[in-house]
């Protein structure tokens, strides 16, 4: 009596190809791997949620649908597959992102304690243009100037 109380691990179950072979938990694997060979015939399958839950093919999809095993399985691929992406995806910035204030943003900043109406939004952008003196095409302008300068300057260094 006291060998069946115990760790609880080594708890006898049927072999799944034979009923009448009682075996312990810890040594199921062993025996199922023998007792394979004796019942070539039978078309058993692994259970991919359990090492020694062997079931006859046609039943496997019934199986895996009710194997007991296959919540803590599913709930473990879950614990390790979810962090991982987040993870990834939050701490990486992108440039783009980083990137995102555009120079027209800094006049924004001044209008913000207003109330949002339409009229006063186009008001706000004509005083952007204002204050930015210069059309897009003097901006475009500009900045293309500014690159060949720039450009030279890294000429002459060389
Ligand atoms: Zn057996
Ligand atoms: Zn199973």
């Amino acid at each position: 009596m006291d060998q069946l109380q115990g760790s609880g691990y080594d708890d006898v179950i049927e072999c799944p190809y034979e009923k009448s072979h009682q075996i312990r938990k810890s040594r199921m694997q062993t025996h199922i791997t023998k007792c394979k060979k004796n019942h070539k015939d039978l078309n058993y399958m692994k259970c991919p949620f359990n090492e020694i839950h062997f079931v006859p093919k046609k039943d496997l999809e019934v199986h895996k649908r009710e194997c007991p095993d296959r919540g803590l399985f599913e709930r473990y691929k879950y614990d390790i597959s979810t962090p991982a992406p987040i993870q990834h995806t939050k701490n990486v910035i992108t440039p783009e992102e980083s990137y995102a204030p555009v120079s027209d943003d800094e006049c924004w900043d001044s209008y913000d304690d207003k109330p949002y109406d339409p009229s006063e939004q186009i008001k706000n952008r004509n005083v952007i243009r204002k204050c930015m003196g210069k059309t897009p095409s003097e901006k475009k302008a500009f900045k293309e100037a500014e690159r060949l300068r720039l450009q030279e300057h890294r000429n002459m260094d060389l």
